[in-house]
């Protein structure tokens, strides 16, 4: 499956900054060395630029991004019609960077993803792997409630089916072919961890030590990371509304246990009148009821992966192809 790649690939690294003022100055001086660094150890083209994704910040963030582009040659910018959130706002980078580059590395403004993993990323690229995923190695410096958290939900996506990196977030090298799939997959509920592993190819993974934000506050509070995970379980798996089937099949068996055991209790004497009745439909009915959502919840899931419409297959060599290639 892996193929080598040609060296000195065009890099783009694309930002989301949404309300990043306190900390442009100092990302911008720190990945101006880093890609100054792989310009002349040839491990990138000199054409490679860091793109900043203005997600309709509040404050200076893009009057800083325009100067920024002005003054250094590695830098150019992206401006938002208004704040759309981290996931589009990145994912409105990657599909313009995609035009220009021939691999991308996703990250946040804050560089609490490590820099220096880059290196090892573009040299993964260069064995032949079209995903890189940067793996939290640890979470030390996380506060224990964001490490139980963050953890556990990557444990719960994966129980409930859905096949992600575990402590993989958006820091991330991707190929331009991988992107120019990506652009395929239409859906709105974006979850872009998740969406990498169903395109495919080779991948890899680099680990890393996440550190603290240097500088402001973080811009996903409680309330946003919560529904951000629940649009993960939902945007990916079918599990609940299958569960709602389960569930019915077995209050209807248990209300048949009722059925039988009712009637002895009946035919032994021991009831009032009327008691049996009662018991017997509220269980029986309940138990019906549950069934038909299931059962209707079944023909939702169909329609749910059918409105995706996600690519069903993506070719990643075809033979037929490369010989023609290679007859020309
Ligand atoms: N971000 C964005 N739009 C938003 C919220 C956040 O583009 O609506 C960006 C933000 O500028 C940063 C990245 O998403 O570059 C991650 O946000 P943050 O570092 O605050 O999240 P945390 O690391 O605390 O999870
Ligand atoms: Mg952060």
């Amino acid at each position: 499956m892996k193929k080598e790649v040609k060296k000195q690939a065009i890099l783009y690294v694309v930002i989301p900054c949404y309300n990043e003022e306190e900390v442009l100055m100092e990302t911008t001086r720190q990945l101006k060395e880093k890609m100054e660094k792989l310009v002349k150890d040839k491990a990138i083209s000199k054409e490679s630029k860091v793109m900043y994704v203005n997600d309709g910040s509040k404050d200076k963030t893009w009057e800083l991004i325009e100067e920024i582009n002005k003054k250094e040659n590695f830098f150019t910018g992206l401006c938002l019609s208004r704040n759309r959130g981290h996931q589009n706002a990145l994912l409105a980078g990657l599909m313009v960077a995609k035009e220009y580059a021939d691999i991308v590395i996703s990250m946040d403004a804050d560089l609490q993803d490590d820099i220096n993993a880059m290196d090892e990323m573009i040299k993964k690229y260069y064995q032949g792997n079209d995903i890189v995923y940067g793996v939290r190695s640890s979470r030390k410096k996380d506060t224990l409630f964001k490490r139980m958290t963050a953890e556990g939900f990557y444990k719960f996506m994966q129980k409930m089916g859905v096949d992600i990196v575990f402590n993989h977030a958006d820091y991330r090298l991707t190929s331009k072919r991988v992107l120019n799939y990506l652009e395929n997959y239409k859906e709105v509920n974006l979850f872009l961890r998740g969406m990498f592993p169903l395109i495919g190819f080779s991948s890899d993974v680099v680990y890393y030590e996440r550190n603290e934000r240097f500088a402001g506050e973080s811009k996903y509070p409680l309330k946003k990371m919560l529904s951000f995970a629940w649009d993960g379980i939902t945007s990916f798996s079918v599990k609940p509304i299958k569960m709602v089937l389960s569930i019915g099949i077995l209050i209807f068996v248990v209300s048949i246990l009722i059925l039988v055991y009712s009637l002895v209790v009946k035919l032994l004497g021991n009831t009032v009148p009327g008691w049996t009745f009662i018991i017997c439909s509220i269980w029986i009915v309940a138990g019906l009821e549950m069934l038909s959502l299931g059962i209707i919840g079944e023909y939702i899931g169909k329609i749910y992966n059918e409105t995706k419409a996600r690519p069903r297959f993506i070719i990643a060599r075809n033979l037929v192809e490369e010989d023609k290639d290679e007859r020309r």
